[in-house]
């Protein structure tokens, strides 16, 4: 399953890229070239655009059309419609701003890469083969776990509804 997002979507871009799915996305990208996209790599399109979202289905293309205003309701729409995962496995997941595969990396060769703090405080960290970022769950990973929760939250409650 494989996604192509629309230029409002950054931010969910991220959170996909995150759970491990892949994702195109790019700002610059106009509504004929995400069909055409779409199209050609079998990529479901997501959009906040209603018109766009008419189009791609005439055109024959699995859309869909996304109206959460958080990212965690946009995040339980797409559960409860592709049975999206809300659960980070950082053995899958994907760098946020180049959508590869992270991979692990030892402790050491992040030394000069990350501040001392997250250094002496965490063990585990993940590297981007093409840009370098580095990944570890530091404090920020409680937010992105609130966030998580409140999405499955979102699915509980909408069903039977
Ligand atoms: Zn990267």
């Amino acid at each position: 399953m494989k996604f192509i997002a629309d230029g409002m979507l950054g931010k969910l871009t991220r959170w996909l890229r995150l759970l491990g799915y892949d994702v195109e996305y790019s700002s610059r990208l106009d509504d004929a070239q995400l069909i055409t996209s779409a199209k050609k790599e079998r990529r479901i399109l997501l959009t906040r655009d209603l018109e766009l979202y008419h189009q791609a289905v005439a055109k024959g293309i699995d859309a869909f059309y996304l109206d959460g205003k958080t990212g965690a309701e946009n995040l339980s729409q797409l559960a409860k419609r592709f049975n999206v995962k809300l659960d980070i496995d950082m053995a899958t997941s994907r760098c946020t701003k180049c959508n590869v595969v992270v991979r692990p990396i030892s402790k050491e060769k992040v030394v000069d890469k990350v501040e001392k703090s997250t250094f002496s405080y965490y063990n585990e960290f993940w590297e981007c083969p093409k840009c370098g970022q580095i990944y570890w769950q530091g404090a920020h990973w409680t937010r992105i776990k609130k966030t998580l929760e409140a999405a499955k939250e979102n699915l509980l409650n909408k069903k039977g509804s």
